[in-house]
């Protein structure tokens, strides 16, 4: 579930958000709420397993506003079986009063979007809070609803492995649970990637990325996080169930500006822009503007490309068995190519990247699309 609203747009962000736009909530409320009750009954009655509101800053939401999305999806969903609950939030606009709802209405995960504890590094990112606002949230945060999640960005313009270093150690001293972390990238489109091609801003070099990465993992290691996918970190039982539903191909619903749902073999995304959104939505138009309709063997290429970045590994048996497609067979020349590259290792129809290969996982991925 896509929530668009942000306070501003930060330099790096490819997200579909608008910034400064709050005269837009009540619309997009009503929106919302409208494409959530027009979801099929049969889609409907199966109870869900997880929810993920996310944006965007779901957190931009002031509490009433807040309490009503909250509100509709209780109303429209049988959530008789839901394991997980995550709300991404702002460390710059929650508050107890905004967690209190949240728990009230079911929400048992927070993701805080912290990216850095370094006032420095926030401001190249150019994120509106503090490094000390950010620690005090998240143990605000792990009070009212014990399992914080927080993204980290690292090769930040200008970071030093020190920095980074320190950052993490901060992380790992936090009521903590998940750590998702991602180096910064320079997407086509946002102010960041016109400052770079200008030469305005430079990233960091390829080989400190790489140590930086490794240190993450070393240090996160070591404070009790295993590494259960190329960027995501959890303590025991505290993997994200709404995520690994994503990398194992099970379908999902999603509503809001931009989002991608993929139900009954088709995948849908709707309008990027929320104004359009909002504009179809208003009109009694469908937010649908791409429809297809993936086929087995797509299927199982993606649970393939999604499965092999989980540091587990993917059973290509297992893919055969929910798609009926054998990869063995239709990616037998990728994978002796891999293997002879030191990529990957294989054990029977389980395929999992090798420690060389964790730093390769895109090209690995690759191969099987
Ligand atoms: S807060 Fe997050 S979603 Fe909003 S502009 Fe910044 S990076 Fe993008």
């Amino acid at each position: 579930m896509h929530v668009p609203f942000c306070r501003h747009r930060c330099g790096y962000c490819n997200f579909s958000v608008v910034a400064d736009r709050d005269d837009l909530m009540q619309r997009y409320l009503a929106a919302i709420t409208r494409e959530l009750i027009e979801i099929p009954e049969e889609l409907k009655s199966a109870p869900l397993h997880t929810v993920f509101i996310g944006g965007g800053t779901p957190t931009h939401l002031p509490p009433e506003p807040l309490n009503r999305l909250l509100t509709v999806v209780r109303e429209q969903f049988d959530l008789s079986e839901l394991r997980e609950w995550t709300l991404e939030a702002n460390p710059e606009d929650i508050n107890d009063e905004k967690l209190m709802l949240m728990s009230a209405h079911g929400v048992n995960r927070v993701s805080l979007g912290v990216q850095s504890f370094s006032d420095a590094k926030l401001d190249v990112l150019q994120r509106g809070h503090r490094g000390e606002t950010a620690t005090e949230i998240v143990r605000q945060v792990a009070a009212r609803i014990a399992n914080v999640s927080i993204d980290l960005i690292f090769a930040a313009p200008g970071e030093s492995l020190g920095g980074w270093q320190r950052d993490l150690r901060i992380a790992t001293s936090l009521p903590v649970r998940h750590v998702s972390t991602y180096a910064l990238t320079f997407e086509k489109g946002t102010s960041f990637w016109t400052r770079k091609s200008r030469g305005d801003l430079v990233g960091v070099e390829e080989s400190l990325e790489v140590t930086m990465y490794d240190s993450a993992r070393a240090i996160l290691a070591e404070a009790g996080f295993s590494q259960y996918e190329i960027s995501n970190f959890a303590r025991p039982g505290d993997r994200c169930r709404h995520n690994l539903a994503y990398w194992q191909g099970d379908p999902w619903l999603a509503v809001g500006p931009g989002a991608a749902a993929f139900v009954n073999q088709t995948r849908t995304v709707n309008h990027r822009s929320t104004t359009t959104y909002l504009k179809r939505m208003e009109r009694g138009q469908s937010p649908v503007v791409e429809s297809e309709p993936i086929t087995a063997e797509q299927h199982a290429r993606e649970i393939a490309a999604f499965g092999v970045r989980l540091i587990e590994g993917v059973d290509l048996h297992s893919v055969q068995q929910q798609t009926g497609v054998d990869l063995r067979e239709l990616c037998r020349d990728a994978l002796r190519q891999l293997r002879v590259q030191g990529l990957i290792a294989e054990s029977g129809a389980h395929v999992k990247l090798t420690e060389r290969g964790i730093h390769f996982a895109d090209t690995v991925a690759a191969a099987f699309l």
